[in-house]
């Protein structure tokens, strides 16, 4: 765990895919609570207990902001939102997958890897769980001391990065990750490619100081300049 900024958490491990799946952040703000995703099945015990451990009461968790519908980042998600009573937020395109309404897309390239996924993916699968507030892009809600949508399709069709304004902070889901540099999100699992590239550009046109993944370390510091260095360098 890692205070990212004042009142932001990184729950995950330094190893987000053997830890909890995805990373999963908590943002402390206003007297509340929010998660932003919910890492494998299996999870919420341990992400309730990390809560726990850094001082708060977890049932003050009041909303979960969900980046996309993969197994990795809503896995816990109906079992969190069962135990804390909380508001599920998401974008509307991706619902239908978070809702159980539509079978969770699998990789999508090449077609010998989704064959071989496809019974490791059903396990993978994750307990449907209603979205409270389906977003959609550029919206404005005061969750989390206020945040934007910005819908960036590509990884997923509801793929979503999350603004924190107060902190000039930036959840960037899975469409750009990071290990040492940034650097694009699993392209086997990414519905879109030409779209997911847009998407880039979009983030890379906006001003922010911190960048939170959903895999890999936060930037900390001039993260939209190297956002913006990093969209420089890809072919539309
Ligand atoms: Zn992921
Ligand atoms: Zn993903």
């Amino acid at each position: 765990m890692m205070e990212v900024v004042p009142g932001v958490y990184k729950l995950s491990g330094p190893w987000d895919q053997a830890d909890l799946g995805a990373n999963v952040y908590l943002v402390a703000e206003g007297g509340e609570l929010t998660l932003i995703d919910s890492g494998y099945a299996g999870k919420a015990v341990r992400i309730l207990k990390r809560v726990h451990n850094l001082g708060f009461t977890a049932h003050r968790i009041t909303h979960i902001i969900v980046t996309h519908n993969h197994p990795d980042h809503v896995g816990s998600l109906a079992a969190l939102k069962k135990m804390t009573g909380a508001k599920v937020i998401a974008h509307q395109a991706d619902a239908p997958y978070i809702e159980g309404r539509l079978p969770q897309p699998g990789p999508f390239r090449p077609a010998l890897y989704k064959a071989l996924w496809h019974p490791l993916l059903k396990l993978l699968q994750a307990e449907p769980a209603t979205v409270d507030i389906a977003v959609s892009d550029n919206e404005e809600l005061p969750v989390a001391g206020g945040i934007r949508v910005i819908h960036t399709p590509g990884h997923t069709p509801g793929s979503i990065c999350i603004y924190l304004k107060q902190k000039r902070l930036m959840f960037t889901g899975d469409l750009i990750a990071r290990r040492l540099d940034i650097k694009l999100p699993s392209l086997a699992f990414t519905a879109d490619i030409p779209q997911l590239l847009k998407s880039i550009h979009k983030l890379a046109g906006i001003e922010f100081d911190v960048a939170c993944f959903g895999h890999g370390w936060p930037l900390k510091h001039d993260a939209s300049r190297k956002v913006k260095e990093f969209a420089g360098k890809l072919r539309n």
